[in-house]
């Protein structure tokens, strides 16, 4: 019950940034292999996002549009799962109703496809049949419209943009599998083409984390227990003022961990005799039971059970990887 009212007290719409965030985890969740993300005025004016997903059936339109319990929750092993990724069934309630959105999609075994638009809270659904390949588009037009306090809020376009990359870049750095398109005013800004091999993969650590970061990978596969962690480092991206690469996830969740960037920190002193962190993006894999994570969309929070065990494990695990490989 604790753990339904953190989700239910979720924040969902901060900023554009939160909007993308959470229609493009929709889209994954869809089994989207394509997903592009076309921005209009740093989101103020639009947020457009097109995937090839499954789909949402006609009659299905309304309550996709509704706050719900979600779909997908329905054990409790599943809402620890799901908590921990941060779905709450209110994303795109709460979405439309402050905005003008317009949802459209097609699932694969239906013929047409059929649009779904809202015009801020309590306007009715209408629903119409439309045009659209098998996949949805989520068309977010004029956001906090109605919401003028909220509206104040937003910075200027180029702020909001950098927030969007920065939610975009973190979503594409654990998607490899998947094709992202980011435009701004209609100029494509970034594309990151589907990575399956090494290759593809480096290609797309250079598109994010520079060729710095790229060019001076140490790979990093280890286990303890149940606990796993996997990812790159570097060591030598700093010398030149390249900006930091610092993206640590802990199942599939960006997370700033105090206690994690310790043991990096001290992995990196003790190879290196340098005070900082080195560059990283790195995946850690926990049993959901063994971490405490704030569900709030806004904080990237969490709390291990033994996080003395963890914290070890991370600074061997790094420790080894900087020795395995000559500077
Ligand atoms: P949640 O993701 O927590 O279920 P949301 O409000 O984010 O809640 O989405 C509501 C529902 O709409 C989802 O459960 C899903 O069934 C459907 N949906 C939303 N976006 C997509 C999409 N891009 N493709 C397919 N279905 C979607
Ligand atoms: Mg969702």
């Amino acid at each position: 019950a604790m753990l339904a009212n953190q989700i239910a007290a979720g924040e969902v719409v901060e900023r554009p940034a939160s909007v993308v965030k959470e229609l493009v985890e929709n889209s994954l969740d869809a089994g989207a292999t394509e997903i592009e993300i076309a921005i209009e005025k740093g989101g103020h004016k639009r947020i457009l996002i097109r995937d090839n997903g499954s789909g949402i059936a006609k009659d299905e339109l309304e309550l996709a549009l509704s706050r719900h319990a979600t779909s997908k929750i329905s054990t409790l092993d599943d809402l620890e799962h799901i908590a921990s990724l941060g779905f709450r069934g209110e994303a795109l309630a709460s979405i439309s109703s402050v905005s003008r959105l317009t949802l459209t999609s097609k699932p694969a075994d239906q013929d047409n496809a059929w649009q779904a638009h809202t015009e801020g809270r309590d306007q009715l659904v209408q629903i119409q049949p439309a045009a659209h390949p098998d996949g949805t588009s989520i068309d977010v037009e004029d956001l906090f419209f109605n919401t003028p306090a909220r509206r104040k809020f937003l910075r200027a376009e180029k702020t909001e943009f950098m927030h969007i990359e920065e939610v975009v870049k973190r979503i594409a750095l654990s998607h490899f599998g998947v094709q992202f398109v980011l435009k701004h005013n209609g100029k494509t800004i970034k594309r990151f083409a589907k990575a399956s091999t090494d290759n593809q993969q480096q290609k797309r650590l250079a598109q994010i984390c520079g060729n710095q970061f790229s060019d001076n990978l140490i790979a990093l596969n280890s286990a303890y227990q149940d606990i796993k962690l996997d990812g790159w480092v570097t060591l030598s991206a700093q010398e030149n003022n390249a900006q930091a690469v610092n993206f640590f996830y802990i199942n599939g969740r960006v997370m700033r961990d105090k206690l994690i960037f310790h043991a990096l920190k001290q992995a990196c002193f003790e190879h290196t005799g340098l005070e900082q962190l080195p560059d990283f993006v790195l995946y850690l894999h926990i049993d959901p039971e063994q971490i405490d994570v704030n569900v709030h969309p806004a904080k990237h929070e969490v709390r291990f059970h033994q996080s003395r065990i963890v914290h070890d494990f991370v600074y061997r695990a790094m420790c080894d990887a900087f020795t395995q490989t000559p500077e």
